[in-house]
Formats: structure tokens, sequence, C-alpha cells
């Protein structure tokens, strides 16, 4: 089977590696001029999984993370505690690319660098190949790793995300400021800093201190520099020189696509929403789906379908059944969280955080993008931790419950393709997260 992949991100080339080897001829296509100018040799946050049991090998210089320490809005700080042994690890994102790119060639995948993929070729509703300055590409299927802002969506009824879905953010590793104390805590992230819809960082990464600040719907220069100036006035480990990055990045934080395949088309990892929706951190979970979908082609081979079979809708379902029952359905779950806590007031915000009703295993889970369940009546004991919070105890009590009934939809996905079915799944979902 001919497979076009667009886009040579995380997802794109650990399909390309999967899909070569099981014998299709596969050929991605990536806007950047060559491998090295795609990434920025930052450390990103990579959980476990990631590497364990996938052939990935962990890039030379990772190190794990350090503890969280978590800053409420009215200042309070929530230190997490976790192992070192379970911790995520922080790794080079362009050693990662390397040696996924690596492995995609050695299996057989044909890498083209310098090409902006503008459009797919959809014809009767079935997408045939993608366009790319004059050039015409065809293919039995195009897998769209092309990230949040993918252009390959249109005319084929694929979810695209709301503004308020992505997150802005700028990121840049700034020179320490060596005449600074050490900072007490090493991974500081504020929880709706400054008031506003996001978060910021400032982690100290060892010659470096690692900023994000990071808005939903988008983030203004004059926001930008206020929050920069108030993460340097509280950690003056902050220098003033930016040794890499410095950009701002749109990343989708939203529950996955409820639509992610269609005749002819499957997206993975950012082109689907697979990021933590708290948090952004998508890299392991590209990973994965990336092998989804490479297992559900291996299926269909063994069930002997020939290429247009393969790349229906009706067999790509599959993959998407398996990325939400497996990944997607707790995502969910975690999104409706994500949305309820920005409703919250900042005092509330601050009390669940600095108060006993979450524990640390709660906020480890959290942080790992995984539901967390905190019965009525273990809450109900908490009471006793602060009784004149009942209302906002009850309210993270029903926030919570909603919660599970959002990963219960959205574990309920039908397990065949049928397009009636699959939009009244979809809208159920959407209206039980957006409404959280
Ligand atoms: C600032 C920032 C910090 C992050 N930190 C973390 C972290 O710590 N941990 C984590 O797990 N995740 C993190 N993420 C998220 C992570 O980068 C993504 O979830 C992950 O890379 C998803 O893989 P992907 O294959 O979907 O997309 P990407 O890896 O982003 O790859 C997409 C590729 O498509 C190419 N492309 C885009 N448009 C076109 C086009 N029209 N034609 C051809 N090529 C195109 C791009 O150049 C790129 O190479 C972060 C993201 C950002 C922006």
């Amino acid at each position: 089977m001919k497979i076009i992949i667009a886009g040579a991100g995380i997802g794109g080339l650990r399909f390309a590696a999967k899909a070569a080897a099981s014998g299709h001829d596969v050929e991605v296509y990536e806007r950047s001029a060559n491998l090295s100018s795609m990434r920025f040799d930052w450390h990103d946050d990579v959980c476990r999984e990631a590497f364990s049991g996938t052939g990935i090998e962990v890039p030379k210089g990772s190190f794990p993370k350090k503890n969280w320490s978590f800053v409420a809005p009215d200042g309070r700080i929530r230190r997490m505690y976790e192992s070192e042994s379970e911790a995520d690890l922080s790794v080079r994102r362009d050693l990662l690319n390397e040696e996924l790119a690596t492995a995609a060639v050695n299996s057989g995948a044909k890498l083209h660098f310098g090409y902006e993929i503008e459009a797919a070729i959809v014809e009767n509703g079935r997408v045939r190949g993608v366009v790319a300055g004059t050039k015409k590409m065809y293919a039995d299927l195009v897998v769209d790793s092309t990230g949040a802002e993918s252009c390959l969506k249109k005319g084929i009824g694929i979810d695209t995300p709301e503004k308020d879905e992505i997150f802005f953010a700028y990121r840049a590793f700034y020179e320490k400021n060596g005449t600074a104390p050490a900072a007490e805590h090493t991974n500081k992230v504020y929880l709706k800093h400054l008031g506003e819809n996001g978060i910021s960082w400032a982690i100290q990464d060892g010659y470096s201190v690692d900023v994000l600040i990071g808005r939903l719907g988008g983030l203004e220069r004059a926001t930008l520099e206020n929050a920069l100036s108030a993460l340097k006035a509280d950690n003056p480990t902050i220098g003033n020189r930016i040794l890499v990055g410095g950009g701002i990045y749109e990343i989708p934080v939203r529950y996955p696509a409820c639509k992610m395949v269609a005749d002819g088309y499957a997206a993975i990892g950012d082109a689907a929403f697979m990021t933590i929706p708290m948090l952004g951190s998508g890299i392991a979970t590209s990973i994965a789906a990336a092998d989804m979908l490479g297992d559900c082609l291996n299926a269909a081979a063994k069930k002997g379908l020939d290429a247009e079979a393969t790349a229906s809708a009706k067999n790509l379902w599959n993959y998407e059944v398996a990325f939400f029952t497996r990944i997607g359905a707790a995502h969910a779950g975690v999104d409706l969280m994500k949305r309820s806590v920005l409703k919250m007031s900042d005092e509330d915000l601050s009390w669940m955080l600095a108060s006993k009703v979450l524990t640390n295993d709660d906020i480890c889970l959290l942080a790992k993008g995984r539901p967390i369940y905190v019965s009525p009546i273990s809450a109900l004991r908490k009471v006793a931790v602060g009784i004149k919070k009942l209302p906002t105890l009850l309210k993270v009590n029903a926030m919570l419950m909603r919660s599970h009934r959002a990963i219960r939809i959205a574990a309920a996905i039908p397990r065949t393709y049928a397009e009636d079915k699959t939009e009244k799944w979809s809208e159920k979902l959407r209206k039980i997260v957006s409404g959280g």
C-alpha cells in the first residue's frame, strides 16, 4: 500500500518506521529544510512508557524530571513528591527526532524535506493525496501528523479546534544568573498565573532556566512581557540571555478529535489533539498512537483486506477505538477538569491545591494526565479538614464525578463505524466536556 505521511514530527516518524517495516511504500514530506533545522536542542518531559517496550532508546543526556512545585494563584506552594524511578524523563527533543528518523529510514521509509503540504486532494469524499506547491502526490492513505494547525482536514469532516483549545506557549531557555542564590523550588509551575487562563513555569535546568508562558486562545505581547517580568522577579536565577527558543508555539490542549479518520486519511499526534489537555505533553501519546495505527494496518493485512478497504474510514476507525479506549477517554476526563478549574475562583483553586482534598498521589496522577478517583465518602471524610469550605468541597466533588462520566462516555466510543452513531457519540462527549 502507498502511504504519504505529512509532517516528520514524533508521530509521523514513528508511524513511518512501523508502516515501512510492515512492507508498505512510505513517503514522508516535511516542510523544514532538513532534520537538524526541525527542532531545538531543548529538553522535553517524556513519560517512561515512551521507551519501555517500544524499542526506542532513551536519548543521551536525559535525566529524571525533578518534582513539580505548584504555585496557586494566591502564591501558596504545593510540592509534589514522586520517586526518581517513576518521574518522567527530561529528554533532548532533537536527539529523539533523530533516533526516530533513523529508524524510519532503516525500515525503508523515504524522507523528503522542504515540502510544505498545502492541502489534501479529496475526490468524492475520499482523500487521494496531497498538494505541495506545484506537485500533486497520490497515495492510498494520507497520515496527517502536521500538528494543531493541520491544513489537511478541510472537506472531510475532521474535528478542528476552537481558539481556546489551543495553548499559545512562549518557551525559552535563559542563561542562568550565577549571582542569584540557588532556587528553593527547582520546577515551579504557576496555575492561572496572574489570574489568566493558562500556566507559566520556571525550571532550573543545569546551566539554564527553562521558561514557559502559555495562555489559552492567544498570547498578546503585553501579557507575555508582564508574565515574564513577574516570573523574573520571583525567580532571580532567570538571566537575560536566551540560549534556545524564544518563539511562541501552538499546542492543542483538549480531548482527542472525535473524528480522526476518513476514507484515505488518518490524523495522528497534535493533528488529532493527543496531548494531555492540562499540560500539552504529547510525545509519549503520539508514539503510542503511531503504534496503534500500525497495528490497525497489520490487522487489516491479516484479514486480507486490499489497499482501498484498509484505508477506509470503516477500517481506520479501529485505530480510533483503540486510541480512545486506551488513552483518549482519560484525556476527556482531564479536559473536563481543566475547563472546570479555569472557571473556579482564584480563592477556591488556591484552597483546593493547598488542602488535603487532593493527595500527593492524586497530584502525581494529574501531572501525568490520568484521572483521579475521590469517592464522595472519602471527600466527605475530608470535610473535617475544612468544614468552612464545604461548598468548595462539593464543587470539587461534583467536578470529579462529571469527569468520570466524561471518561465513561468517551470509552463508550461506538465499536464499529456508522456516521449517525459516531456523530451522536461525539455530540454527547462534546456536551459533557465543554459544559463541565
Ligand atoms: C513549546 C512546546 C513544549 C512542549 N513540551 C512538551 C513536553 O515537555 N513533553 C511532551 O510530551 N510534549 C511536549 N510538547 C508537545 C509535543 O511537541 C507534541 O505533542 C508532539 O511533538 C506531537 O507530535 P506530532 O507528530 O503530532 O507533531 P510534531 O512533533 O510537532 O511534528 C509536526 C511536524 O509537521 C511539520 N509540518 C507542519 N505543517 C506542515 C506542512 N504543512 N507540511 C509539511 N510539514 C509540516 C512540522 O514542521 C513538524 O516537523 C510541547 C510542544 C511545544 C510547542
